[in-house]
C-alpha cells in the first residue's frame, strides 16, 4: 500500500525549495514522452499523480511525492527533448547534476526509456551522473508492449551489454504501463532501495 499512498508534497526549481534532506528517496528521470509519468502512475496505482512533462511550466521542476513520513519519489525534469534555449538547458543540467550528487536522502535513480529508443544522449548523461553519485540505478525499458516478446528480450539484453560494468549497480528490466508488465518487479526494486 506504500506506493498507493503517494501524494504530491512539493515542487522545487531550486534545491533549497526541496523537502528536508532526511529519510530515503528515489528519483525518476526520462526524456520527454519516454513514458515516465505513465510509469510513476502505474507504480502508484493512480491515474493522474504524475502529469505529463509537456505541461508548460512544470518542465523544470523537481516534483516530490510523499509515500510515508520517511520515504519519497521524485519526478525529475526531462530536459533532453524540451525546446528551450541552450543557456536554459545548461542551467537545468547544472541543477539536476547538483541534486543527484548532493542529495543525501537520494538512494536510487530510475531512468525510464522507450524500449524502441533506448540510451539516448539524455539517458547516458543521467546514467553517468547517477553512477558518479554512487546511486543504485534501474533502467526501465517501457512500452515493451510495442514489441514482440522476443524483440523486447533482445532489446533488454542489448541495453544490459551496453551498460555492463563491474560495479553491478545498474539493473535493466522490461515494463509496460497499460499491461502492468514488470510492475511487481519495479516495486520490489524500490522496496529494496527504500528499505521497505
Ligand atoms: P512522459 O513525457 O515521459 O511523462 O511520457 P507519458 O507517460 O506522458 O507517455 C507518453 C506517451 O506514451 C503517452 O501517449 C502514453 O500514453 C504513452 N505510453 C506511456 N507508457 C506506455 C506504455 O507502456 N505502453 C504504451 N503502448 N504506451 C505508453
Amino acid at each position: 500500500a506504500l506506493y498507493q499512498n503517494a501524494h504530491f508534497l512539493t515542487a522545487a526549481v531550486q534545491l533549497h525549495q526541496a523537502p528536508d534532506d532526511s529519510g530515503r528517496e528515489v528519483a525518476f528521470a526520462g526524456r520527454s514522452n519516454a513514458g515516465k509519468s505513465s510509469a510513476i502512475n502505474a507504480i502508484c496505482h493512480q491515474n493522474s499523480l504524475a502529469r505529463t512533462s509537456k505541461t508548460p511550466g512544470r518542465t523544470q521542476q523537481l516534483i516530490f511525492f510523499e509515500l510515508d513520513e520517511t520515504r519519497r519519489l521524485v519526478d525529475l525534469p526531462g530536459y533532453g527533448y524540451a525546446k528551450v534555449p541552450e543557456r536554459i538547458k545548461l542551467e537545468w543540467q547544472r541543477h539536476l547534476s547538483h541534486y543527484l550528487e548532493s542529495r543525501q536522502s537520494l538512494v536510487g535513480l530510475v531512468i525510464v526509456m522507450d524500449i524502441r529508443h533506448p540510451l539516448t544522449d539524455y539517458d547516458r548523461q543521467m546514467l553517468a551522473w547517477g553512477r558518479r553519485a554512487g546511486l543504485s540505478i534501474l533502467l526501465l525499458l517501457t512500452k515493451a508492449d510495442k514489441l514482440k516478446r522476443g524483440a523486447a528480450s533482445a532489446a533488454r539484453l542489448a541495453v544490459e551489454r551496453a551498460v555492463a560494468d563491474a560495479s553491478g549497480q545498474v539493473e535493466v528490466q522490461l515494463f509496460s504501463a497499460p499491461e502492468r508488465q514488470g510492475l511487481a518487479q519495479v516495486q520490489a526494486t524500490l522496496d529494496r532501495w527504500l528499505h521497505v
